[in-house]
C-alpha cells in the first residue's frame, strides 16, 4: 500500500479510528464489517463487500479511474464513491510526454549503449526523430488529454483528437483538430490514449485499429491497459508494423513474468506510475481524505463519480 502522507493521516485520525494496510481478501472482509469509510487504491469492490459493510458510507478512491468499483451497487447501497479528478492530470501528462521523448530518441537504448558499447564501438549511429512538426493523435481529450495537448503544442506538434465531445478550448488554444478515430490513427505519428475504461472503450484499439497506423508511428498508453488489445499490440510490435510503444498500464498488473511484452525491445514499460510524484500523491490523498471527512460530518462529498453527481445518501 502507498504510504499516506503524515498530515493526511493526522487529519483522518482526528475524527476516525484508522486501520491502515493492504489486506488479503478474507481479512479485508473482516475489517470492513464496521467500516464507515474506505480509502481505496486498486482493490475491486463488488456487491459481496457492500453486503458485509453495512455501515459503509463512502469509498474514497485514491485515483481517478474507477473501473474496479461497482458504482451501480454502491448507489443501491447508499454508498458514495468519490475520486480525485484534476489533481493528477499534470503528472500523467508529464509521463505521457516523457514516453514520447524516450521513444523518439530511443533513450533507454542510449543509456545501455553509453554504459556498455560507447567506449568500444564509438558513436551511436542510429538517429532519432524530432517531435516538432509531427502529428500527435489524442484519443480522449478530457482532463489529462487536455494537459497532454498543452505540452505537445509547446513542442510544436500538430494535434488531432478523437472524443465523444468537441473540446473548443483545446481547438482554440492549441489548434487541436477533431478527427474520427480512423483518420486519427492513419495520420498520427504518436497516438496517445486518455479515455476511461468502460464498455465502449474496452479493446477500442484492436488489430483493425493498429493496422491503420503508420509503421513509423508510436503508441502511448497511460490510461488503462484493457483499452488496447494487448496480444494484438505485441504482434504489431514484434513484426514492426508499428514503430514502438510506451506503456504505463497493462491488461494484467503486475505484468506476469512470462508475458511476451517483456521480450520486446521497441517498447518502454512503466509499472503504473502515472500519478506517482510526491506532489500529486499528496494532493490525491488530501482530496480523498477531505471527501471522507465531509461524509463523516454528514455533508455531501465534493468529488462524486459521474454516475453519482447530485446524489444525496442518508446517514446510516
Ligand atoms: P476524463 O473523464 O477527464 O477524460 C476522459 C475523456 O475520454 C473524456 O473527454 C471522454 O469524453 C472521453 N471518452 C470516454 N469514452 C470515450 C469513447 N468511447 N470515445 C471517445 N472518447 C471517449 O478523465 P481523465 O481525468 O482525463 O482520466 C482519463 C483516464 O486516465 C482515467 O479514466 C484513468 O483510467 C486514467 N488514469 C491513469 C493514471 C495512471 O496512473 N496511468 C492516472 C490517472 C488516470
Amino acid at each position: 500500500m502507498k504510504v499516506l502522507p503524515p498530515d493526511v493521516v493526522s487529519l483522518l485520525s482526528d475524527v476516525a479510528e484508522l486501520r491502515l494496510g493492504l489486506l488479503p481478501d478474507e481479512k479485508f472482509s473482516n475489517e470492513v464489517v464496521d467500516a464507515e469509510a474506505i480509502f481505496l487504491e486498486s482493490r475491486e469492490i463488488d456487491e459481496n463487500i457492500l453486503k458485509i459493510a453495512k455501515k459503509l458510507r463512502i469509498i474514497a478512491l485514491d485515483g481517478v479511474g474507477y473501473d474496479h468499483v461497482d458504482v451501480e451497487a454502491c448507489t443501491r447501497h447508499g454508498v458514495y464513491v468519490t475520486n480525485t479528478p484534476g489533481v493528477l492530470s499534470d503528472a500523467v501528462a508529464d509521463l505521457t510526454v516523457a514516453f514520447m521523448l524516450c521513444l523518439s530518441r530511443d533513450l533507454v537504448e542510449a543509456d545501455r549503449y553509453s554504459r556498455v558499447k560507447w567506449a568500444s564501438e564509438g558513436e551511436l549511429q542510429k538517429l532519432g526523430f524530432d517531435l516538432e512538426g509531427k502529428v500527435c493523435g489524442i484519443i480522449g481529450l478530457g482532463r489529462i488529454g487536455f494537459e497532454v495537448a498543452k505540452r505537445v503544442h509547446a513542442f510544436g506538434m500538430r494535434i488531432l483528437y478523437y472524443d465523444m465531445f468537441r473540446n473548443k478550448q483545446a481547438e482554440s488554444q492549441f489548434g487541436a483538430t477533431f478527427a474520427e478515430l480512423d483518420r486519427l490513427l492513419k495520420e498520427s505519428d504518436y497516438v496517445t490514449l486518455h479515455v476511461f475504461l468502460g464498455e465502449k472503450t474496452r479493446g477500442m484499439i484492436g488489430r483493425r485499429e493498429l493496422s491503420l497506423m503508420k509503421n513509423t508511428a508510436y503508441i502511448v498508453n497511460t490510461s488503462r491497459g484493457a483499452v488496447i488489445d494487448q496480444s494484438a499490440l505485441v504482434e504489431f510490435l514484434r513484426t514492426n508494423r508499428i514503430a514502438g510503444a510506451g506503456l504505463d498500464v497493462f491488461e494484467k498488473e503486475p505484468i506476469p513474468s512470462d508475458d511476451p511484452i517483456l521480450k520486446l525491445d521497441n517498447v518502454i514499460l512503466a509499472p503504473h506510475i502515472g500519478s506517482a510524484t510526491v506532489e500529486t500523491r499528496h494532493a490525491m490523498a488530501l482530496t480523498a481524505a477531505n471527501d471522507i471527512l465531509a461524509v463523516l460530518k454528514g455533508e455531501v462529498p465534493s468529488n462524486p463519480v459521474l454516475e453519482q453527481k447530485d446524489k444525496v445518501f442518508l446517514k446510516k
